[in-house]
């Protein structure tokens, strides 16, 4: 007695095979058989006939580390047919934390546009992923610890370079989260902390990886005119370290920069055949999402946020900021040179009052409100207190096309839940691949597309329990329409919900079902390491 029985689906099974048809039973949690057809019985029977099923789609990159805190039930994702989330990108993970250091997270809008209001009950990896389990989690986690994390837990919001006693501490933070069952580090080298570190001090942070595992993601330090050094960085790193080495949301950012794209991928297709392990994400939009922050010169934010409201009180301060954002600074990725104004819309703003600028491009925003858009955009982090998310239209769509269809990349969303106008690449991410590059522009086969969704994801986060649709794996899996499985989200109306979803399955349980969501909440943490039930 099964307690799902799929019947007749076409199985696309994650590892790139083509797709066959078969019967598919779940028994506690796992796979328990596949077959051309499969007798028996079963507590519910799916008749599965000109639908795909396909492992859970896995979201290496997302920021819900706050939003599945708030909405455990994570209908955002399970929508798109995701069934595990990868939290703790760019540097930024709500845990492991400090005495100290908890103290900071309640006001910082570091890790998401919009500042966590509730009580901060954990200080370890472990101690958060029970947190998140015990809330009614709906979808499963993975987790990376975030370098910016754990300089805040032991040097504040310092701009210097650690001492070898503040090196150990980070060291040691680290190990300990992965002996709990964090997956790798990530670093976020755009934003504060993270932008502080060199070179040397992410190797040999990352270096706690080398016996444990795990390996490093990272947000690289520019993606725009530096793109190729900031690339090299990266793979020294990995070298140093000796750990595999990913880069997060792999991208050209800056019409004066698409022509690198070329030496981009030469470069790392050169690290590859040298033997480096070296991998990436691609989300399939060409419009990128950030914090407003981001806009400004590295040293504003040195001491955190309070520092930053103190600089911004000072007209001299103002102005060299100001100058330096028209002018750029030596080595510093420009928001605003990337973009312009005119091509960067407000997503989210913290407060209730701001709310109508979400949507609206910080160009007319400014006009309407008759000042220059750089005063403007200082008052609105002062008045903001720097919680504000921002869209930026800086990439180009053949470029993010040809990294997306690199046979090592995979798919992550960065999708960053808050505000009432989200990049679309929030609700829209997964199944875009499908309806856009596989069905209307043929550039992926539904196989492989799957593939960089589910299995090659599992890979490198060395979860070797999930990610395929075989016997004995965790029964994670999506049923959709290959037919009519799209997105809706767009840049104008991005709260949309996907269609042509059938069903999704998380650890056995089906949370969706008829387009409902069942209430159901198996998910829970998943750790490298865990052995295959035989
Ligand atoms: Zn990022």
């Amino acid at each position: 007695m099964f307690d799902i029985l799929i019947r007749q689906a076409d199985i696309v099974d994650g590892t790139g095979a083509p797709r066959r048809t078969g019967d598919v039973g779940i028994s506690g949690g796992r796979i328990a058989a596949l077959a051309p057809h499969l007798e028996g019985d079963a507590r519910h029977i799916i008749e599965a006939r000109g639908l795909v099923l396909a492992p859970g789609f896995i979201d290496i990159h997302c920021h819900s580390d706050i939003a599945l805190l708030e909405s455990p039930s994570a209908d955002i994702k399970l929508f798109q047919g995701v069934t595990t989330e990868v939290l703790g990108n760019c540097g930024m993970s709500l845990a492991p934390l400090t005495p100290a250091s908890r103290d900071q997270l309640a006001g910082n809008t570091l890790v998401s546009a919009v500042p966590w209001q509730g009580p901060v009950d954990w200080l370890s990896f472990g101690e958060y992923a029970e947190r998140l389990e015990s809330g009614g989690l709906s979808i499963n986690v993975a987790g990376l610890v975030g370098h910016g994390t754990l300089r805040m837990a032991v040097m504040g919001m310092s701009g210097k370079a650690p001492d070898s006693s503040q090196m150990d501490r980070m060291q040691g933070l680290l190990s300990e989260a992965l002996s709990q069952g964090a997956c790798g580090l990530s670093s976020g080298l755009i934003y504060v902390p993270g932008c502080y570190a060199d070179t040397a001090e992410l190797a040999r942070l990352a270096e706690a990886m080398r016996t444990a595992g795990g390996f490093y993601a990272t947000h690289m330090r520019n993606e725009a005119r530096y793109v190729l050094k900031a690339i090299e960085e990266t793979l020294e790193i990995g070298r140093r370290a000796q750990v595999p080495v990913h880069i997060s949301h792999l991208k050209v950012a800056g019409r004066a920069n698409w022509h690198l794209a070329d030496a981009v991928v030469e470069k790392i297709v050169s690290a590859r055949r040298s033997g480096q392990d070296v991998t990436c994400d691609v989300y399939p939009y060409f419009c990128s999402s950030t914090t407003l922050l981001a806009t400004l010169p590295p040293w504003c934010l040195e001491g955190g946020i309070p520092s930053l409201m103190a600089r911004l009180e000072k007209p001299e301060l103002r102005r060299r900021i100001i100058g330096q954002i028209q002018d750029g600074l030596p080595g510093w990725e420009n928001m605003y040179q990337n973009a312009g104004w005119g091509k960067i819309t407000i997503a989210a703003v913290g407060s209730r009052e701001r709310r109508h600028m979400e949507g609206r491009t910080i160009a007319a925003l400014a006009e309407e409100a008759g000042q220059d858009p750089f005063t403007f955009v200082l008052d609105l982090i002062a008045a903001e207190q720097g919680a504000v998310a921002i869209i930026s239209e800086s990439m180009n769509e053949a470029v993010m096309e040809r990294f997306l269809t690199l046979p090592f990349a995979r798919v992550g969303s960065d999708g960053d839940p808050g505000g009432s106008h989200p990049h679309p690449r929030l609700y829209g991410t997964f199944p875009r691949v499908i309806a856009h590059f596989v069905r209307d522009r043929g550039l992926l086969s539904l196989e492989e597309a799957v593939a960089k969704m589910t299995a090659m994801s599992a890979d490198r986060l060395g979860l070797s329990d999930m990610g395929r649709i075989a016997e004995g794996l965790a029964a994670d899996a999506v049923l959709f329409d290959p037919r009519t499985f799209r997105d809706r989200a767009t840049y104008d109306d991005p709260c949309q919900y996907p269609v042509g979803l059938a069903a999704v399955i998380v650890n056995g349980r089906l949370t969706i079902d008829a387009g409902s969501h069942t209430g159901a909440a198996a998910g829970r943490l998943r750790r490298p390491g865990s052995t295959r039930a035989s």
